[in-house]
């Protein structure tokens, strides 16, 4: 039945409400959405049975809006940001008779963990209604779907997907230079073929290993696809690149990989390229890693190529 609107004019609806308007607090408890409603002053006169479901907190603990802002934002700069916003929204709702729209905030509870919310507010005569809708498990979500679609499943690495993100990005900033290697197993094919499939990814597990411990943090390391990776070196010029790859190289070679039957040694030839001005595009940069790769493996693979300057 609706409620709202014209609906108001009937006047058996009006009775309706006459009637329930003493279980209006039952009534607001049943929501699903935390509620608060504070008075023109912004002293919080009332909080529902889900807000405190929500965050923990009852009306006791809220009294003061300076006092809240401190416990449930305990970041200083994340605090000043959402007071801004909050200032702002409570001018609009002050001044004009409108729903604003939800905005998302991240709400420390009462037990210390986090909660992220979509939070509204509305003048309501002279009071303000604020609205909490969970979100956590819709972000918490979005936060695993973007994890997915980011990394190998095989080796846990960044996948070609995230490599270019990262390298776009790089490119257009101004860390300059900007050097990639790529590398690939050696005679990967003969691996399968002789200890079959699993082994051969075993390979892959190990190499990513090995070669991830040697790198540092912001230095991106990715499985491009198959036995092929690419690692984003941001502010390494040439000479460190190269320096980097000899090491990657020596590490795989000297690491024989545990396998069931007898340990394995393999090897990876890797090409290099520097792009010092940011000049062309992180496609042609990988353009010339790659032509500096198939060189490493002409010249007889277990190398390090580099790309002219
Ligand atoms: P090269 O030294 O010239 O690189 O020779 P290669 O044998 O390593 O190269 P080739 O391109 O002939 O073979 C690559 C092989 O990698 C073929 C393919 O079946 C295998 N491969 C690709 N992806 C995977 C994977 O995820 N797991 C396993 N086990 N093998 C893979
Ligand atoms: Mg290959
Ligand atoms: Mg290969």
């Amino acid at each position: 039945m609706p409620l709202a609107g014209d609906a108001f004019d009937s006047f058996t609806q009006l009775g309706l409400l006459r009637d329930l308007s003493g279980f209006a607090p039952k009534i607001l408890d049943l929501l699903p959405i935390g509620l608060q409603i504070d008075n023109l002053e912004h002293h919080t006169l009332y909080v529902n049975r889900s807000f405190t479901a929500l965050f923990g907190y009852g009306l006791k603990d809220i009294e003061y809006n300076d006092l809240w802002f401190e416990v449930v934002y305990p970041d200083p700069v994340y605090r000043a940001k959402v007071r801004a916003i909050w200032e702002e929204r409570v001018l609009t709702a002050a001044e004009f008779d409108t729903s604003s729209d939800g905005y998302e905030r991240t709400v420390r509870c009462k037990d210390g963990s986090d909660k992220v919310v979509e939070f509204h507010i509305r003048r309501v005569g002279d009071y303000f209604v604020y609205l909490y809708i969970d979100v956590s498990s819709r972000h918490a979500l979005a936060g695993e779907l973007q994890r997915l679609a980011h990394t190998d499943e095989l080796t846990g690495l960044a996948n070609s997907r995230c490599f270019f993100e990262i390298g776009s990005a790089l490119m257009r900033g101004d860390r300059l230079p900007l050097s990639l290697l790529t590398f690939d197993i050696d005679h990967f094919k003969a691996v399968n073929d002789g200890h079959g499939h699993a082994a051969g990814d075993q390979v892959l597990v190990a190499v990513a290993a090995c070669c991830r411990r040697i790198l540092a943090e912001g230095q991106t390391l990715a499985r491009l696809g198959g036995e092929e990776f690419g690692i984003l070196l941001p502010g390494y010029d040439k000479r460190q690149a190269q320096a980097i790859a000899e090491r990657l190289r020596r590490a795989v070679a000297e690491e024989p990989i545990p396998l069931a039957v007898e340990p394995l040694h393999i090897t990876i030839s890797i090409g290099g390229a520097c792009d010092r001005q940011q000049s062309g595009g992180l496609d042609a940069l990988l353009l010339r890693a790659d032509r500096a790769l198939y060189a490493a493996k002409r010249a007889g693979r277990d190398q390090v190529c580099f790309a002219e300057s």
